[in-house]
């Protein structure tokens, strides 16, 4: 019998790649969306018809135990969450309820339907923040910098307390920045390349940026979902930090991306200071040394191979919509 998956967030960006991932696996997968008045399913709808998707929130405890009694899933993905940092200020109480307290909603429906369900809690490097040490390992202690990395920091040890009290199967993934072409357009990468096919194409002349000195490890979303993976597949449940081991600044993303469209970032790139975030995180590196010794976890595509994928993608995108 085929294992069955159960994704909430199945339609942002790791969603739609752990999705695929899982049914090439041969998983039966489904997928918790909420209600909207338009269609957010962009992502996935190449895959609807192999999907299985369920609606239900994060806001409501008992559509969580209805999704989880009616798919009875072997693995439980929790990526579900307001994931925009600058959001986070403006709504923080909003991000709390869904980063936040959805975690608990989501394992308490765990312990009550079946508690021998595997559980994926998708944490953050933003958890890091001002960072005690570099690079960051699952040993280095938290300070995050916004309230989304707050609401994070209790989604991780919320975590790990189930799985410590009640005996669940439940792993925290400390994940550092992924990007791929289908990253929501407001996070930097996805608006530079976004810009630089807008730009190359004549759609647009310039780019606003806030902090441009802000360092990332930037990974790409299609090999972090396979750690997610790994990690449930396991004889014990653990926490692990997922990145390259590299960083970039803002400014190398815009210089590399530009340069791949035969374009100059410094003849478009202004600096807007709203931009700016009442508190940022300056610099992350994670140290991914354990997914390497236990999962057997390796990224496979570099910090220029994932530029270069997300500015051809959004060229050829461009492009098509110009036609
Ligand atoms: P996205 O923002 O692309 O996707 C978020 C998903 O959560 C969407 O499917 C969204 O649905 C859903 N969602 C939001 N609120 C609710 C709610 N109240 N009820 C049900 N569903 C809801 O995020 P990513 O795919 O990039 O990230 C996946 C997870 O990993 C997130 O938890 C993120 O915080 C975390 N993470 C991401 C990193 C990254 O670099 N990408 C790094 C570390 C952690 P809808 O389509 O309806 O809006
Ligand atoms: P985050 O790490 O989850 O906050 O991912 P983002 O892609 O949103 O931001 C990464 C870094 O880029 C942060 O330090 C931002 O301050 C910086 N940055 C600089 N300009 C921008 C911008 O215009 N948009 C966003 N989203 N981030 C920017």
């Amino acid at each position: 019998m085929a294992r069955r998956a159960l994704i909430t967030g199945i339609t942002g960006q790791d969603g739609a790649y752990l999705a695929r991932y899982l049914l090439d696996l041969g998983y039966e997968v489904h997928g918790m969306v909420r209600r909207a008045s338009t269609c957010p399913m962009e992502r996935i709808d190449d895959l609807r018809d192999r999907l299985g998707l369920h609606q239900a929130d994060l806001l409501d405890q008992l559509s969580m135990i209805r999704l989880l009694d009616r798919v009875q899933p072997d693995e439980l993905y929790n990526l579900a969450a307001q994931s925009f940092v600058p959001t986070s200020f403006e709504q923080p109480l909003l991000t709390g309820e869904f980063t936040a307290l959805g975690v608990t909603r989501l394992l308490e429906a765990v312990r009550q339907v079946n508690p021998k369900i595997r559980f994926y809690q998708a944490s953050s490097s933003e958890m890091f923040g001002t960072v005690r040490a570099e690079p960051q390992d699952e040993s280095t202690p938290f300070w995050p910098r916004s309230p989304y990395g707050v609401a994070k920091v209790y989604g991780h040890w919320i975590t790990v307390n189930y799985r410590e009290s009640y005996e669940i199967f439940a792993c925290s993934g400390i994940l550092f920045n992924h990007e791929s072409p289908l990253r929501g357009k407001e996070f930097v990468t996805r608006k530079i390349t976004d810009a630089v096919a807008r730009i190359k194409l004549g759609l647009q002349t310039t780019l606003k940026l806030g902090n441009l000195d802000a360092q990332r490890d930037w990974g790409f979303a299609g090999d972090y979902v396979r750690a997610m993976w790994m990690m449930l597949n396991q004889d014990q449940p653990d926490d692990y930090v997922v990145a390259t081991g590299i960083k970039h600044s803002v400014r190398e993303f815009a210089q590399l991306a530009f340069e791949h469209a035969g374009l100059n970032y410094e003849d478009h790139v202004e600096i807007d200071p709203a931009l700016l975030r009442p508190a940022d995180v300056h610099t992350l590196r994670g140290d991914p040394s354990k997914a390497h010794r236990v999962l057997g976890w390796q990224p496979e595509v570099s910090f220029a191979g994932l530029v270069a994928m997300m500015v051809d993608a959004d060229l050829r995108r461009v492009r098509n919509e110009l036609r």
